[in-house]
């Protein structure tokens, strides 16, 4: 529990005080300026991501896409551990050219 210095008495009081209880001055809470403007902001960032999963999920080709990436992946390791690194090169360019994205 953090504590603020009362603005009439100097005395430090509980955040959570609605009054300073050695003046009875009401105590101003530091979260109200910058600190409830970020908590604003965290709140609108939190909405964006929920937005963009909720829209990532009802993408129709999001299966599919799942499925490609995984065959990409499957195959790097593969060309990795061959020693053949550009064997993929097709399969991430299809990729590209069907999502716009890295797989
Ligand atoms: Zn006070």
């Amino acid at each position: 529990m953090a504590l603020v210095g009362c603005a009439e008495c100097g005395k430090e009081v509980s955040e959570r005080a609605s009054q300073c209880p050695s003046c009875g001055v009401p105590v101003k809470r530091p979260a109200s300026g910058a600190g409830g403007l970020l908590k604003w902001g965290a709140v609108v960032l939190v909405g964006v991501i929920g937005l963009y999963w909720l829209i990532e999920a009802n993408d129709p080709t999001r299966e599919q896409r799942l499925m490609d990436r995984e065959a990409y992946q499957l195959c790097l390791k593969m060309a990795v551990s061959t020693g053949n690194p550009g064997a993929c090169e097709g399969m991430r360019k299809d990729y590209w050219a069907k999502y716009n994205r890295e797989p």
